[in-house]
C-alpha cells in the first residue's frame, strides 16, 4: 500500500512536471491542463483580416476580399497556401524556441492550440485532405534534438482530425542555419535537400505539409517541389506562425 501510494505520488509529481499547474509564460496559476493564463492568453491575438491568401502575411489596411502579396504575385510556388494564423511574436515565439531549442516537450500543446486554428481557416476546410506531411529533420540534427517538431505537431493535428501521418519525405543535405540567408540564397541552399521516400504513397493524394514556422517559405517550397514532382495532387501548409 504504501508503496502504491509513493507510486502514485511520484507519477503525480511526474506529471506535475511534465504539465506544470501554472502559465508557462508568466508563472500565475492555471486551471489544471492549462499552459496560459487568460491575461497571456489575450496578448496572442490572431492574424485578422485583410492577410495574403498565399502566404498569410497580414496587411495593414483596407481590402475587400482575397489579395495575394506582391512577394508573392511575383513568386511560383508548388503549394496552393501557406497558412497560419499567428505571427511569431511575443509569447509564440517564445514558446517555439522552448519547445524545440529547451525541451520543453509540454508546450507543444499551446503550440498545437494556434496550430489548430488554421485547420478552421477556409483554405484548409474547403477542399478535404488524405494526411499530413511533417518537413523532416536530418538524422544528424534529429539525434541532437531527440524529436522532429513538426513531426510531433502533426501527430496532434492528425489525432484532431482523425488523418493519417505520411512521413513521406527524408532531409538528405545537412544544411547550416539559413537565418542569415535571404530567399534566394535559402532556396539555393536547400536545393536536393529533400526527396520523397516512396512516391507511390503520395500519388495523387492531398496533403497538408506540416511545419512549426513559415519565413521565406523556402523549406516548405522545396518540399512541395519533391511531393509535386512525386506526384501529389495537392500541397498546402499549415504552420504555428509567420515570420
Ligand atoms: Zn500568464
Ligand atoms: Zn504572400
Amino acid at each position: 500500500m504504501r508503496i502504491g501510494q509513493a507510486l502514485k505520488l511520484t507519477a503525480e509529481g511526474l506529471l506535475g512536471l511534465l504539465y506544470p499547474p501554472h502559465c508557462a509564460a508568466c508563472g500565475a496559476d492555471t486551471p489544471s491542463g492549462m499552459h496560459l493564463c487568460a491575461v497571456c492568453s489575450d496578448q496572442v491575438r490572431p492574424i485578422s483580416p485583410p492577410f495574403c491568401r498565399q502566404c498569410s502575411q497580414p496587411f495593414d489596411g483596407a481590402i475587400e476580399g482575397e489579395f495575394v502579396c506582391a512577394n508573392c504575385r511575383e513568386t511560383k510556388f508548388h503549394f496552393d497556401c501557406a497558412v497560419t494564423r499567428h505571427l511569431s511574436r511575443g509569447v509564440v515565439r517564445e514558446f517555439i524556441h522552448r519547445f524545440k531549442y529547451d525541451r520543453q516537450f509540454y508546450l507543444r500543446h499551446p503550440l498545437a492550440n494556434w496550430m489548430a486554428v488554421a485547420l478552421e481557416d477556409e483554405r484548409i476546410r474547403a477542399q478535404p485532405f488524405d494526411a499530413f506531411v511533417p518537413v523532416p529533420l536530418h538524422a544528424t540534427r534529429y539525434r541532437e534534438r531527440d524529436f522532429n517538431q513538426a513531426e510531433v505537431l502533426a501527430k496532434l493535428m492528425a489525432k484532431r482530425t482523425n488523418r493519417p501521418v505520411l512521413n513521406a519525405l527524408k532531409r538528405i543535405r545537412y544544411t547550416t542555419t539559413q537565418t542569415r540567408l535571404d530567399r534566394e540564397e535559402r532556396m539555393e541552399n536547400l536545393r536536393n535537400a529533400f526527396r520523397v521516400r516512396h512516391a507511390p504513397a503520395v500519388q495523387g493524394r492531398h496533403l497538408i505539409l506540416v511545419d512549426d514556422v513559415f519565413t521565406t517559405g523556402s523549406t516548405v517550397e522545396e518540399c512541395a517541389r519533391v511531393l509535386s514532382l512525386a506526384g501529389a495532387a495537392s500541397i498546402r501548409v499549415i504552420t504555428v506562425a509567420r515570420g
